[in-house]
């Protein structure tokens, strides 16, 4: 006899075809297995759908029925809670569930036939040595925590959660992450935890952590990566292990919230505040939200990590009598500044000199260098090069940070005043002088500098403004006469020069160069290191006591509502790399060079007060009705033209205001929900392809969800409509991050 089911296929985006599709079988098979079935003249990967959640649609003559070409045996399937997760993911974010459920699976499960997977997995189970019945492996020596440690795991462990750990750099969060997995592995033998950090580059630090404490419990396999930098083969083999409950603890980027995971009890993510946990593509969704949402649903606690928590994050977290969903734990000082647990009672004299030396909680002093009374033109006030130079002299490292790489972001010509402009997108090619190139850091175009200017002839063309390739240049003619302390060799009797790197993505674009150029500055190779926010982010390098932001007002002044929190943000986590050796730490200093010494931005930062900070912030976001007080969408246009682009933004409006007004019960949620007209985008044209968003907001999360999936149909159906016509693609992003 043969059954008929819903299988979730991936169509392509906004086909008319829904995702979920019937076919036969001959034999029952349960919601959540993988199987292979044709689609078109190809055939594909399916996930066997729950037959009441997921209408099936597409063909219904019961002879036109395909039949499912293989199941892949051997891999269980897929839990009712994954298929839930993914559900509301797409549902949320306005995606199709087919294309939002097979991206979240590893490729390989995409491409490999039924016969293929079971030789892959015959070949990892004959691999795999017999589990022994030794005596249960000794727990390798944890540090005492922290006062402030300890008071926040007992609050983990009494508390239901979700949690948002409040934690200045250094304050110890990692080692709270792992007692949290170490507690939850060691109450169940089966639990599992996942642990994500926003970046690919603080993955290798984060595992290192994790293995050396993880591995000798439990095995080689206990501990398993997720993210886009691995192999395919890799990423199916991670994937594996965590669906089988093999891998105890997955550590992984974004994606990683997709795993499968049958027994998780655990969900940490690391720098919550991150951007990278919002895809930018496909369905925009953020990994940090899906996981208190993950939690909830899986009966996992959550643990969310920040010295800067996103502004949403940080409001979850009022008290629980003002409306607050998550329990706020709080971490104010760096560790090796208050003497562990067991000796609270009885600082040593050395702990006690400590905890009073310079700022509070052992953070970094920040120093505002006020530019109106410097040189014109100076990129480096007098007062920070005599720092720097002090810190040479003394054989520590400075760490300068400028967010915008390559030599200058513009070439000009002095005499008819052309420039650098991309022929293909509203933006100026950035001059990079290593290859002496023009390059696009939107399409990519790239060409050789020209020798004279390409209109008038003049050959004198020059750079306007810099980037981090230039600054570096620049610091090294600054401290070309400087000598270090020799370390290296006697050649040189007054001393070694100074050594000057740089690391953006410019000098790590090959696999490993991160890697080496980090492991250089570990090593002392490196006396000022030059960089982009790449350099501002988690790595743990504890002999810099300098950090200088040399040029970052430009935020201060940017459209985006978000660019001061941002702003913030970066430069808590750049003084976080000052000074993480405690013996250091008392001279640390954090340099800002600024034209607006007074901003309440800087003062805040100075004060090392991240909730004066949010508090200011969040009474402007309240009182202009931003996020978190209101809900936000974007629908973006692409098309030849920005009226093409703008048309079909606006007639989806329209349409949404004379026809959904006259649906039943309609005219209470829109009354919620405003429209804005359609507008270029910030960068209007990419690619030649031109490029229009319109801003859809409401005070009610619930009523603008509502109204977005009701939207749909409209939006399909103006994509059909005269208005239209060569519109080459729209979206919509839900919570957006720039606006
Ligand atoms: P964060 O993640 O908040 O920046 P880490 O967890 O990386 O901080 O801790 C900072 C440093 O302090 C690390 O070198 C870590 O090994 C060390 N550390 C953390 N907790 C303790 C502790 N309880 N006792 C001793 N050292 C600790
Ligand atoms: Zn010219
Ligand atoms: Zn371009």
């Amino acid at each position: 006899m043969s059954h008929w089911l819903c299988v979730l296929v991936q169509t392509p985006a906004h086909a008319s075809l829904g995702s979920v599709l019937s076919y036969r079988s001959e034999s029952l098979l349960t919601p959540g297995t993988l199987v292979r079935v044709p689609l078109g003249k190809r055939e594909t990967l399916g996930v066997v759908w729950d037959a009441e959640s997921g209408q099936a649609t597409g063909e219904l003559d019961p002879g036109k029925i395909r039949e499912v070409a293989g199941v892949l045996e051997g891999i269980a399937p897929l839990s009712g809670k994954w298929q839930q997760l993914l559900t509301f993911t797409a549902q949320y974010y306005q995606r199709s569930i087919g294309e939002v459920a097979l991206a979240a699976l590893p490729p390989q499960l995409r491409e490999l036939s039924p016969q293929q997977m079971q030789r892959r997995l015959k070949r990892k189970k004959s691999a795999r040595p017999e589990p022994t019945e030794e005596s249960p492996a000794q727990n390798p020596a944890l540090p005492d925590l922290s006062p402030e440690q300890a008071t926040v795991m007992a609050q983990i462990q009494s508390q239901a959660g979700p949690f948002l750990l409040f934690g200045a750099t250094g304050s110890g969060k990692t080692e709270v992450y792992l007692h949290s997995v170490q507690t939850v592995l060691a109450s169940d033998p089966h639990a599992q935890a996942l642990v994500m950090v926003p970046e690919i580059n603080l993955t290798p630090q984060l595992e290192a952590r994790f293995k050396a404490r993880f591995v000798p419990l439990y095995g080689e396999d206990a501990v398993v990566s997720l993210h886009s930098g691995m192999t395919n083969p890799q990423r199916l083999k991670s994937w594996l292990a965590a669906h089988s409950g093999q891998a105890r603890i997955v550590l992984g980027t974004r994606m990683a919230v997709f795993a499968s995971m049958p027994q998780l009890r655990l969900i940490v993510v690391d720098e919550e505040h991150d951007p990278s946990y919002k895809s930018s593509e496909g369905a925009r969704y953020s990994a940090r939200d899906l996981a208190v949402y993950r939690g909830r649903l899986d009966g996992a606690k959550v643990l969310l990590g920040s010295a800067t928590p996103s502004l949403e994050s940080w409001h979850h977290s009022r008290p629980a009598a003002e409306g607050g969903r998550y329990l706020r734990l709080h971490m104010p000082s760096r560790i090796g500044t208050l003497a562990p647990a067991d000796q609270q009672q009885a600082p040593t004299a050395h702990q006690t000199t400590r905890a009073t030396a310079g700022t509070p909680n052992g953070l970094p002093l920040v120093r505002r260098v006020d530019m109106n009374h410097q040189h014109r033109n100076a990129v480096f006030s007098i007062p920070l090069l005599e720092a720097i130079k002090e810190r040479v002299a003394r054989g520590e490292q400075s760490m300068v940070f400028l967010n915008r790489r390559g030599y200058a972001p513009v070439l000009h010509c002095t005499d008819c005043g052309w420039k650098s402009e991309c022929p293909h997108c509203s933006a100026f090619r950035v001059f990079h002088k290593i290859d002496r190139t023009l390059r696009c850091h939107h399409c990519g175009f790239t060409e050789r500098v020209p020798r004279a200017c390409p209109t008038c002839g003049n050959p004198d063309i020059a750079p306007l403004g810099r980037g981090t390739e230039r600054l570096e240049e620049h610091v090294a003619e600054l401290l070309a006469d400087v000598r270090r302390p020799n370390t290296i060799s006697e050649e040189f009797p007054d001393g070694e020069p100074v050594r000057v790197a740089r690391i953006d993505a410019d000098t790590t674009r090959l696999k490993g160069e991160l890697q080496s150029q980090l492991a250089a500055v570990h090593a002392g190779d490196v006396d000022v290191l030059v960089g982009t926010q790449m350099i501002a982010k988690g790595h743990d390098f504890r002999r810099i006591t300098l950090v200088a932001a040399v040029n970052p007002d430009g935020a201060l002044f940017s459209s985006d509502f978000r660019a001061p929190e941002r702003l913030f943000s970066l430069l808590m986590q750049a003084a976080g790399r000052a000074g993480r050796d405690a013996t250091l730490g008392e001279r640390s200093e954090v340099w800002i060079q600024t034209f607006q010494p007074a901003h309440p931005l800087y003062a805040a930062l100075k004060r090392h007060d991240y909730p004066g900070f949010a508090r200011t912030q969040l009474q402007e976001r309240e009182q202009a009705g931003l996020p978190p007080f209101t809900a936000q969408a974007l629908v973006r246009a692409e098309a030849r033209t920005q009226e093409v682009a703008q048309a079909f933004l606006n007639a989806a409006s329209a349409a949404a205001r004379s026809e959904m007004a006259l649906w039943e019960g309609w005219a209470g949620i829109l009354d919620q929900i405003t429209l804005y007209p359609a507008v270029p985008m910030s960068i209007q044209r990419v690619a030649n392809i031109e490029r229009a968003q319109m801003l859809v907001e409401s005070p009610s999360r619930a009523a603008l969800q509502q109204f977005l999936t009701a939207w749909q149909s409209v939006l399909h159906a103006t994509r059909q409509g005269p208005d239209g016509k060569g519109l080459i693609r729209w979206a919509v992003d839900v919570d957006p991050l720039a606006i």
